[in-house]
């Protein structure tokens, strides 16, 4: 059964725009989805109907296995802009969310270092968001997404801001910790490139109403 399942959801903004006509999809546990489409398709409307911060005017999400839950603690989302709090050291902004649920500082210290690990960030820990490059603010905005061990993580064109070579990198750090954690992706992008690079499954979207309307399996070898 499948992690999470969109059932014909069409969302029409408050301005008439229909942003989404009847999109289906569905996304397998520790399945990588790319959403790859021009500007206006209705990918990052469909990504914020996924977390859970957008209600959709008809149909919606399920997540067949745990329908009675709450899911919003079991998505990481990692935004375009980092969205660092820049008052707070990068241990105190991946904290944030363990904070938002109440534990404290002392308690979290272990699980803040292992994600600042896993993104490479060990070093850094009490380095402020001004201090950092661009590849290294997204490093710790993803750091803070993991920080409560999501199922799903939601990513809104994230590296689209990022050098080519940072961009790289974080593509291949990406796909090392989708294997670590075993975590589902869904990851919305202009770049062809990435969206084959990093998918198990692209899903191509077209605008005007924004629809799936191709559908491509991904099965190259990943070593
Ligand atoms: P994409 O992420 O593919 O660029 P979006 O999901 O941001 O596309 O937008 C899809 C369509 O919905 C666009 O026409 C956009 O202008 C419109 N739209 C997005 N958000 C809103 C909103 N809050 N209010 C009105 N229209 C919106
Ligand atoms: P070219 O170098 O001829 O532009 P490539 O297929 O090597 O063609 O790359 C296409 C685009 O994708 C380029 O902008 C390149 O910098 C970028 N790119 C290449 N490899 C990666 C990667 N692993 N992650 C993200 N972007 C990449």
């Amino acid at each position: 059964i499948p992690l999470l399942a969109v059932n014909g959801v069409t969302k029409v903004f408050a301005n008439g725009v229909t942003a989404l006509s009847r999109v289906s999809m569905s996304l397998a546990a520790g399945e990588c989805v790319t959403l790859l489409g021009p500007s206006g398709c209705g990918k990052s409307t469909l990504l914020r109907i996924l977390a859970g911060l957008t209600a959709p005017t008809e149909g919606d999400v399920s997540w067949p296995d745990r329908a009675d839950r709450d899911h919003r603690h079991e998505i990481g989302f990692v935004f375009q802009e980092p969205t660092l709090m820049p008052w707070a050291d990068v241990a105190d902004n991946v904290w944030l969310p363990l904070r938002l649920r109440g534990i404290p500082r002392s308690k979290a210290k272990e699980r803040i270092e292992e994600c600042l690990a896993r993104v490479g960030l060990e070093d850094f820990a009490g380095a402020y968001p001004r201090e950092l490059s661009g590849g290294m603010k997204m490093r710790a905005s993803i750091a803070r997404a993991l920080v409560l061990r999501p199922r799903l993580l939601l990513m809104d064109e994230p590296f689209g801001a990022l050098d080519e070579i940072a961009r790289f990198r974080l593509n291949d750090d990406l796909l090392r910790l989708k294997r670590e954690l075993g975590c589902a992706v869904v990851f919305v992008t202009h770049s062809v490139f990435e969206s084959v690079y990093l998918a198990d499954r692209v899903l191509v979207m077209s605008p005007r109403p924004g629809a799936i309307v191709a559908e491509v399996a991904v099965d190259a070898p990943r070593e």
